[in-house]
Parts: structure tokens; C-alpha cells; sequence
């Protein structure tokens, strides 16, 4: 009998979920974190990012306070203080998940694993130059930013070392890359005081989103002081006195911090684990292919998250590597294994938040995409001056877009920026599951006074 009935490799989102519902149905599991359990989001992904995202948004509650007749003085952020609390928030959350561990019974073994070869019992596998076996093995290993070839490139950080480490606010600070992390942390720096740069080399921030939201978000960001330059690639860093000069293909920039937010594929965390020697063909991004249970093509091994092909669906134009997505893939593995229950994971109505500021958030297809599925759609626009400015003078508007299956009446899709976007997106995530039709939103009596009953209560189609 191999020593285990489960390996998990990695402590992370995906992997932690497996392990502790394996071991709610009797497997004796083990689980390998050669880091802090937790992984990227507890650690340094969503986590410490919302965090700074709830910080940096005071700034806008504090200037709309006034047009409510708050009399405050000029507010001060004491970035240090910041900083602590949210790590020691981080420090808080790593020992739950470390208890949760504990309490579920799963063994953890700190260290980097690495599998040696199929036995008879299963897998032999090394954490830290101990060796032991197990029946099966869940890859879980994640992913780390992937970072452009350019001469310089030492000198940037990534989203690893501002959400990681301690690190002054920076005076001037410039963002290659506007995906998600790049446009998240963009404007949480501007707002907490930062004078913020994005290099791009596309037309507009947030490829692969409805292009109504990223021009509305693009606006949102010019307007609350970012500089977006718009197809430039970056070409080198050159440290000068107090600080770097970013040259691009539009000339250069100087600042005091350069972080590349350039993706996280390539994946190098698959590299070293030992699976192309049992003949697993690692994909041109690094992820492991797996079938729709998670299987990879060596019996008894599975892979989950972000270091996976999220059984093809992570090549799909709709981003897939997000923390719910791996969870419910370890969830996915551990009832089929040990509860003899084939559960999926539905990648249609995965709902998607950029914490920027304002938010933006969407669920199900974009116009784009669904034209390109050569769907016949209606589509419904409204943009609107949130409440909340009415007295508090500000300038920001709230965008909300419905995609409507023509032929059916099916709701394919929401766009959201401004406001509680994730929040109400969330919501609304529901509806798009439940294959609701535009007729069953129309028949949802609005909650009023609030910004989501828009979405309730848009009846004209727009022109176009
Ligand atoms: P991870 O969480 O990365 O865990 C993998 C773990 O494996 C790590 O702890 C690593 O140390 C460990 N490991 C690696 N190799 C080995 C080895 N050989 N042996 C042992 N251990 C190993 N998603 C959202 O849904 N919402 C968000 O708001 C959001 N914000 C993000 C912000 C940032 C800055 C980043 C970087 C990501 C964000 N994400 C967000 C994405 C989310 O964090 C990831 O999709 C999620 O963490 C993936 O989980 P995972 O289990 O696949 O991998
Ligand atoms: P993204 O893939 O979202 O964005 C990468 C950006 O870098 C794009 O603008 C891309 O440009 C650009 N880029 C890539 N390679 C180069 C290069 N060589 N030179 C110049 N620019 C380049 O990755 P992120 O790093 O922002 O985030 C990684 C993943 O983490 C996300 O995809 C998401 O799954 C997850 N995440 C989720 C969050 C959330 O849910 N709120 C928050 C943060 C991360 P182009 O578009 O032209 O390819």
C-alpha cells in the first residue's frame, strides 16, 4: 500500500480545496507547499490586492464625504500603516489555512516535490530529499509572472514583490503590460498617490474583453489621472540617478518603479516536477493538458489551476486562471475520486472582476464574441451618473451593457464599470447559469434606489 492515497502538490487555491475534500471522504492525504500555504491568492494575489484596492478607494469616499457635509482636512495615507495591516492580515489568513489543513487531517509536507517515478503503489515522489509513494498525484503547482526579454529587466519588480514585500509608495510609477494586474494596480497606485504610467502594446487595456468596457474603462483611467500609451512595447530599463528610464517603442519614461505586468505564461512551475519523464507533453505555454476530469494522460495524475489547460477551456478567448476556477477543479477531482461522483465545472458563466478603480466585471460572452459565434444578438447599453455623485461632485459614470441572444432571448453576457461591479456581477452570475432570457430580467422587479436595477429595466435595444 502506497504511503498515501493522495498527493497534492502545492498549497494553493486548487490545491488546498482537493486535499481537504479528499480528506472529508476518509483519503489519507498529503499535501507538498515548497512556499507559504495559501499560494498566489492568499499570498500575493487577490488578497493583498483587494486589500489595497479597499484602501485606495478611501480616496474617493473622502472627496464625496464633503458634498455630504463631512468636514474633514487634507487626508493623509500613511502607506507603511497600510502596508502593515494588510500583512498582517495575510500573516492571519496563512495560519487558518494552515489550521484548516490540520483540522481536515491532511498532512502537510513543506518543500519542493518532485516526482521520481511510476511504482507498482503508484507514484514515488521526493519532498525535500524524503521520498515516499502515493497512490495519486494532483498537480497543483500554479504559475509565476513571465517576464519580457529585455536588456534591464532586472530592475522591475512584479506583482510577487508589491504584494509581498514591504516597498515604499513610489513617487513615479510605470506599469508594462494592462491586463488584469497591470490595470488593477495602475489605479490602485494613482489612487493612493502615485503618478502612474501604462505601457501597452495593444489599442486599448483588457484584451479579451467586450470593447464597450475597455473603452469605458480606458476613459475611466484617463480621467482619474493615469496616462495610458497605447502600442508601445517595451525595449529596455536603464537605472538613472533617482530612479529608471522604461525606452519603448514610443519613446521613453522615467520612474521611480517599473513593474511588469506582462502575464504568467509561460508557466515555469511545471518545469523540474519530473512529468515529462513519465511522457506528459507540457502545451507551448508550459500548462499540462487534461481531459474534462482533470486527468492527464499518466493514469493516477491529475492537474488543477493555473498550472493546467483547464481541460482545454484556458486557451478559450475568457480567462480561466482565477482562484474560483481552481478551486472547483480540485473540488471537481476529489468527489470523482473519493465520493464516486462525476462533477464538472462549468466554464460558460465564469463571472471575472478587474479591481481597479472604478471596477470593472463581466460574465458570459462579449458582442465580439458572440458575433463571432455568428449569433444574431440584441444588445443594451446605459450609462449613468451613480447616486452617490450626485452630492459627491464627481465625475465618474456607471456603464452597463446586456448581450441578448436574438433567436431565444438568452441573456449571453454583462458588462459592467463602476460602482460595485464584481458585487453585483456576482449576482447576475446566477441568471446567466440559469439560462435566464431578457423577458425573465424584464419580469424582475427593480430594487430601487440602487445602480443594479438598470439591469432590470433596460428595454430599448441599442441601434446598432
Ligand atoms: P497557486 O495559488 O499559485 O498555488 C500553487 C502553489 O504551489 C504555490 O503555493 C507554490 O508555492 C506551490 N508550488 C509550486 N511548485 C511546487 C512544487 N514543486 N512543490 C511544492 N509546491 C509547489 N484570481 C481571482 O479569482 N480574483 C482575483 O482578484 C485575483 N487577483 C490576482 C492578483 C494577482 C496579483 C495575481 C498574481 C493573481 C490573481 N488571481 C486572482 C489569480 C489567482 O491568484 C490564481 O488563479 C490562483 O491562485 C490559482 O490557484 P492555483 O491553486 O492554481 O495556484
Ligand atoms: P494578463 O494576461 O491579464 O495581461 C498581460 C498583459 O501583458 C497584456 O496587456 C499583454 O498584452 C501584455 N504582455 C504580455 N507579454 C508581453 C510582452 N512580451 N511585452 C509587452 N507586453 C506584454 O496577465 P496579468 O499578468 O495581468 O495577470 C495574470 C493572470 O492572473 C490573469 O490572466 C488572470 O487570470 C489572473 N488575475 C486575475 C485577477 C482578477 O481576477 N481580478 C487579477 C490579477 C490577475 P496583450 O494583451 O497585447 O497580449
Amino acid at each position: 500500500m502506497a504511503d498515501f492515497d493522495l498527493l497534492v502538490i502545492g498549497a494553493g487555491s486548487g490545491g488546498v480545496a482537493c486535499a481537504r475534500r479528499a480528506a472529508h471522504y476518509g483519503a489519507r492525504v498529503a499535501i507538498a507547499e515548497s512556499g507559504r500555504v495559501g499560494g498566489t491568492c492568499v499570498i500575493r494575489g487577490c488578497v493583498p490586492k483587494k486589500l489595497m484596492h479597499l484602501g485606495a478607494h478611501f480616496r474617493e469616499l473622502f472627496r464625496a464625504a464633503r458634498g455630504y457635509g463631512w468636514r474633514l482636512g487634507e487626508p493623509v495615507l500613511d502607506f507603511a500603516a497600510l502596508l502593515e495591516a494588510r500583512n498582517a492580515e495575510i500573516g492571519r489568513l496563512n495560519r487558518v489555512y494552515l489550521d484548516m489543513l490540520e483540522s481536515a487531517g491532511v498532512r502537510l509536507l513543506p518543500g519542493r516535490a518532485r516526482i521520481l517515478a511510476r511504482v507498482a503503489e503508484g507514484f514515488r515522489v521526493e519532498v525535500e530529499g524524503i521520498e515516499g509513494t502515493a497512490e495519486r498525484i494532483v498537480v497543483a503547482v500554479g504559475a509565476r509572472p513571465s517576464l519580457p526579454e529585455i536588456p534591464g529587466v532586472e530592475h522591475a519588480v512584479t506583482s510577487d514583490e508589491l504584494l509581498e514585500d514591504i516597498y515604499a509608495l513610489p513617487r513615479r510609477f510605470v506599469v508594462v503590460g494592462a491586463g488584469y494586474i497591470g490595470v488593477e494596480l495602475a489605479s490602485i497606485f494613482r489612487a493612493l498617490g502615485s503618478e502612474v504610467t501604462i505601457v501597452f502594446r495593444g489599442e486599448l487595456p483588457l484584451r479579451g474583453f467586450d470593447l464597450d468596457l475597455r473603452r469605458e474603462l480606458a476613459g475611466a483611467l484617463s480621467r482619474a489621472g493615469v496616462k495610458l500609451v497605447a502600442g508601445a512595447r517595451p525595449e529596455r530599463i536603464v537605472p538613472v540617478a533617482g530612479g529608471y528610464v522604461l525606452d519603448t517603442s514610443q519613446g521613453p519614461v522615467e520612474s521611480d518603479c517599473v513593474l511588469l505586468a506582462t502575464g504568467r505564461r509561460p508557466i515555469p512551475n511545471t518545469k523540474g516536477l519530473g512529468l515529462e519523464e513519465l511522457g506528459i507533453r507540457l502545451d507551448a505555454d508550459g500548462a499540462i493538458p487534461v481531459d474534462v476530469a482533470y486527468r492527464t494522460k499518466v493514469p493516477g495524475l491529475f492537474a488543477v489551476g493555473d498550472c493546467s489547460d483547464h481541460a482545454g477551456h484556458g486557451l478559450d478567448a475568457t480567462q480561466h486562471d482565477l482562484t474560483p476556477v481552481a478551486i472547483a477543479e480540485g473540488r471537481a477531482v476529489a468527489e470523482r475520486l473519493f465520493n464516486a461522483n462525476p462533477k464538472t465545472v462549468n466554464y460558460k458563466t465564469v463571472p471575472t472582476a478587474v479591481f481597479s478603480l472604478p471596477q470593472a466585471a463581466a460574465v458570459g460572452l462579449s458582442q465580439e464574441r458572440a458575433t463571432a459565434e455568428g449569433r444574431e444578438i440584441k444588445v443594451f447599453r446605459t450609462r449613468f451618473r451613480p447616486m452617490l455623485e450626485t452630492l459627491g461632485g464627481g465625475e465618474e459614470r456607471v456603464f452597463m451593457k446586456l448581450v441578448v441572444d436574438a433567436s431565444d432571448d438568452r441573456v449571453l453576457g454583462i458588462h459592467l464599470v463602476g460602482g460595485e461591479a464584481a458585487e453585483i456581477v456576482q449576482g447576475f452570475a446566477v441568471a446567466l447559469t440559469c439560462r435566464a432570457t431578457k423577458a425573465q430580467f424584464d419580469a424582475t422587479v427593480a430594487l430601487h434606489p440602487t445602480a443594479a436595477e438598470e439591469l432590470v429595466t433596460m428595454w430599448r435595444p441599442a441601434e446598432d
